[in-house]
């Protein structure tokens, strides 16, 4: 997987470390909740390691060798990735072994061990000699999104200097969508969608089919607050409940996003809602009932059981919209 190109703002710690690669410790781990992002920090702080003249930058402005490292064909970077999900013994060793060897044309050598919480027991064991001493040509740099996992080691952990590189605002991912070209609109929804993996280039195609499941749920909403009630009365919410609980990441969550966005279009807070792009049906949902009522309804829809067994995400989905049945 090579590195996505998208500018990101720069982690001021890794900005310092970049700087100085002389003072660079041996081993760093990247710790946050985004892998694609650790894996692009990761991929910059090798290249500006690696880099003769030390510029570390990305496409056309890069130099011969840093385009080099962000292609993973510089011969002074080693890569490590989970093939599964595992890492590969065999992998660990040959970066050991890279790892003691002199560099062929840069300052150093680079290391990568991308998504070190996957490495298995022997496999970390063989590591650690070569992170507590690893010799003035070599940086090892790892990764993990979940560095508080028991399955990365305290002892490799205790062996590197961690970095935390937070995951991005909406704010800043909508940004990044709107520099890849995407309208405002688009931008601001991909946000949404994408979660916090604002590299996800799926989220892209699956754009026009989360925008069509918001419409659903607001139509469904729409209905059953309807005033007068409607004659089917609360039957579009249970329908909704059974359609919102089949429904995987991130289109379970919109319930339960739209209904605090209901909360805060019906206390005047419109400008405060996530989906912007729907705010007419969000109003008009917003006259149908309190804000208290869309307040205690969102929060019952959040955090839905893992497993629909026993029809049980069915069940908290009921619950959580009948909060809005019955009141005004
Ligand atoms: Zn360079």
């Amino acid at each position: 997987v090579s590195a996505p190109s998208a500018p990101v703002a720069p982690v001021p710690a890794l900005e310092r470390l970049g700087r100085r690669p002389e003072s660079f410790p041996g081993a760093v781990l990247l710790a946050g909740p985004s892998a694609e992002r650790l894996e692009t920090e990761a991929r910059r702080l090798a290249a500006i390691l690696l880099c003769p003249r030390g510029c570390g930058a990305e496409g056309s402005s890069g130099c011969d060798s840093c385009r080099r490292v962000h292609a993973g064909s510089h011969p002074d970077l080693f890569v490590v990735e989970p093939e599964g999900v595992q890492i590969k013994i065999d992998r660990v060793r040959q970066a050991i072994a890279f790892a003691a060897g002199r560099p062929y044309e840069a300052p150093r050598r680079v290391a990568l061990v991308l998504g070190a919480d996957l490495l298995g027991l022997e496999a970390a064991n063989a590591l650690l000699k070569s992170l507590e001493e690893p010799g003035s040509h070599v940086r090892w740099i790892l990764t993990s999104s979940r560095p508080e996992s028991e399955s990365l080691l305290p002892t490799i952990r205790s062996r590197c200097a961690t970095v935390v590189v937070p995951a991005l605002s909406r704010g800043q991912r909508a940004a990044l969508w709107a520099e890849r070209g995407y309208s405002p609109d688009d931008a601001a929804d991909l946000a949404l969608c994408a979660g916090g993996a604002p590299e996800g280039a799926a989220a892209s195609e699956r754009l026009e089919e989360y925008r069509e499941a918001r419409e659903r749920i607001l139509a469904a909403l729409a209905a059953a607050l309807a005033v007068p009630a409607g004659p089917s009365g609360p039957a579009p919410l249970l329908l909704l409940a059974e359609d919102v609980s089949r429904a995987e990441p991130p289109f379970n969550s919109l319930l339960a996003e739209l209904l605090a966005d209901a909360a805060l279009a019906a206390s005047g807070s419109a400008d405060r809602a996530r989906h912007r792009a729907v705010a007419g049906p969000l109003a008009e949902l917003g006259r149908r009932r309190s804000a208290e009522a869309f307040r205690r309804a969102a929060l019952a829809a959040a955090d839905p059981p893992p497993d629909n067994r026993r029809g049980n995400r069915r069940l908290h989905f009921e619950a959580a919209l009948l909060n809005l049945y019955g009141t005004t």
